[in-house]
């Protein structure tokens, strides 16, 4: 699911799947998915298709992981519009970012554990400028070899940051 965002629908849908085929239990994965253990004899292929054909929902196999707060789609501390801002992100990640695990969040409170991906992205203020506009500026942080991620670049606009993201591959 992109951004782990799933309507009602899809998610009833899913659930009578886990219903028939999975002891009734559905599972969230910390990357913003769902996850089900098949009862034996259940073909998989064919249960995500007839899934996937039901809720529209597409394979993310060839995307990065990403993970994605709400941010203010839904969030009252999110300063950014996150998901949008995700599509554009996802736009710009080549094949060698498609290898790395991605993380963004809407504001310092970190939901999405960016400090944990290989390159993880926050939305860090809102800057209002000459003709009353605010936009957003964003930390980027790479993971280091103690395994957490530390901070490499600092308010960067949102041209600078897809443009990071191209560089980063
Ligand atoms: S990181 Fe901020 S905007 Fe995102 S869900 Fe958490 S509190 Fe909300």
């Amino acid at each position: 699911m992109f951004a782990g965002k799933l309507t009602a629908e899809q998610l009833s849908i899913i659930a009578d799947s886990a219903d028939q085929n999975a002891d009734s239990v559905l599972m969230v994965t910390a990357n913003q998915n769902i996850a089900m253990q098949l009862a034996p004899g259940v073909d998989a292929d064919k249960e995500l298709n007839r899934l996937q054909q039901l809720t529209g929902l597409v394979s993310t196999t060839s995307t990065p992981t990403l993970r994605v707060c709400p941010g203010n789609h839904e969030c009252k501390m999110g300063l950014t519009a996150t998901r949008d801002i995700a599509g554009k992100l996802l736009a710009q990640i080549g094949e060698q970012g498609n290898k790395l695990t991605w993380a963004l969040s809407g504001c310092h409170n970190s939901c999405t554990q960016p400090q944990l991906a290989d390159v993880g992205i926050v939305s860090s203020a809102l800057v209002k400028g000459e003709n009353g506009e605010r936009t957003p500026r964003f930390d980027l942080y790479r993971l280091g070899a103690e395994g957490l991620g530390t901070l490499a670049e600092r308010s960067l606009t949102l041209d600078e940051l897809c443009s990071r993201v191209r560089e980063i591959g």
